[in-house]
């Protein structure tokens, strides 16, 4: 048995930002990862080609609205950068394969931020100012107890299957409500309203896939496109510009508009063909002509969907965490996973809102003790 007075479970961008305001507020803590990178749903793949190793692809988040006042305090904070994301140039719409595909001046929509060098960045700054003997990677918790007032977090090693059981006397779950009822199990300790409540709630994006082409030119922006495209056709159905800043690491990404189920049907290699064919399509031959491409499909990641997030239509996440007050107040348990927030819910500056709410209620409980 290994004793600390606070665990977190769940490492993307709202277990790492709790950990760092815990480190700064020196409450001890465990931070408890299951798989062996941070990040969760921050998820980015490195360029082979060019070797460098400041700039990162996301197959996860992209953006930062600009109402996203948190996100953008964290990144200054962080010392990170953001810069815009390229609109400029027409967008390109393509209706069915029979015809050609239709060019639109002007259709860009809102003018979005994106980090410098790839929001994987801020995941490795965060977790560079946590102690390595703070956080445990490759330790997926699979059950949960509270036994005489004392959490009991069952851990398991991936890697050589070994459990321990940790102790803790307050518990912040930075995960998303239907992962928590997947690996938690809440019958064990919550309400049934509490437990209903979790599995109601659809996890964000959970079912999409994306995939990235990176080049050496932007040919699209060449021909005046701004690499921005909409399909009824697939396998992608958005697609947008995902270069780097300052004219360099050139690239494009796309959301495709498959089910997970239909994902699996067919090899990785497959539909990264299919997905440069269209990019051929849409903005010229010269699509062939990438260096890497990557693909992420979410829905099929057993850390981020349940089967629910595989079928459902995708919907925004409603939790209403103050219905739940006592009863998690009561079980020193604090939900600082995105879906938890009362403003943004599922998205980036989500994650940071719930996260803010878990760290002050847990504040509030040392402030007492001490
Ligand atoms: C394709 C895609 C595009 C998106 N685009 C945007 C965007 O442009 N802008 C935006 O604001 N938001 C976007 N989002 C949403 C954004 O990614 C999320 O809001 C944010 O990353 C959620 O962070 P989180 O820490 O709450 O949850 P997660 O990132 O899901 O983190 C949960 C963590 O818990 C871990 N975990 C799960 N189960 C266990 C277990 N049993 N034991 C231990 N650890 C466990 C997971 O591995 C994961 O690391 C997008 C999401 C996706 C998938």
């Amino acid at each position: 048995m290994n004793n600390k007075r606070v665990i977190i479970v769940g490492g993307g961008l709202a277990g790492l930002y709790t950990a760092f305001q815990l480190e700064q507020l020196n409450i001890p803590y465990l931070l408890i990862e299951a798989k062996d990178i941070f990040g969760g749903r921050i998820y980015s793949e490195q360029p082979e080609v060019n070797d460098d190793k400041t700039l990162w692809y996301d197959l996860g988040p992209t953006w930062i609205f600009p109402h996203h006042h948190r996100m953008k305090t964290l990144v200054a904070n962080l010392d990170q950068q953001l810069f815009q994301q390229h609109i400029e140039g027409a967008v390109v719409y393509q209706e069915n394969v029979n015809t050609q595909p239709q060019i639109i001046e002007n259709g860009q929509g809102q003018l979005l931020h994106r980090l410098t060098g790839g929001l994987y960045k801020l995941i490795l700054a965060l977790q560079a100012k946590l102690s390595i003997y703070n956080y445990q990677l490759g330790s997926s918790v699979n059950n949960v107890e509270k036994i005489n007032g004392i959490w009991q977090v069952t851990v398991k090693n991936r890697k050589d299957t070994s459990t321990v059981v940790h102790q803790a006397d307050h518990l912040i779950l930075a995960l998303p409500p239907r992962i928590i009822c997947r690996y938690l199990t809440p019958e064990n300790w919550a309400s049934k309203r509490l437990t209903q409540a979790l599995v109601s709630v659809p996890t964000w994006m959970a079912g999409q896939a994306k995939f990235v082409a990176t080049y050496q030119k932007p040919f699209w922006r060449n021909k005046g496109l701004a690499g921005q495209a909409f399909s009824r056709t697939g396998p992608m159905v958005e697609i947008h510009d995902a270069s780097a800043k300052n004219q360099q690491g050139f690239a494009l990404f796309g959301f495709i508009g498959l089910s997970p189920q239909a994902i699996k049907s067919i090899s990785t290699e497959q539909l990264k063909a299919l997905c440069i064919e269209q990019l051929r399509l849409l903005f010229g031959d010269e699509a062939q002509q990438y260096d890497q491409c990557y693909l992420k499909s979410w829905g099929n990641d057993d850390y981020v969907a349940i089967e629910q997030d595989r079928t459902d239509p995708p919907a925004h996440p409603d939790f209403n965490i103050l219905g739940f007050s006592d009863e998690l107040s009561s079980l020193n348990l604090y939900l600082a996973g995105s879906e938890f927030a009362q403003q943004d819910a599922g998205y980036l500056e989500g994650a940071i809102c719930a996260a803010d709410i878990a760290i002050g209620s847990l504040k509030k409980e040392f402030d007492y003790i001490n």
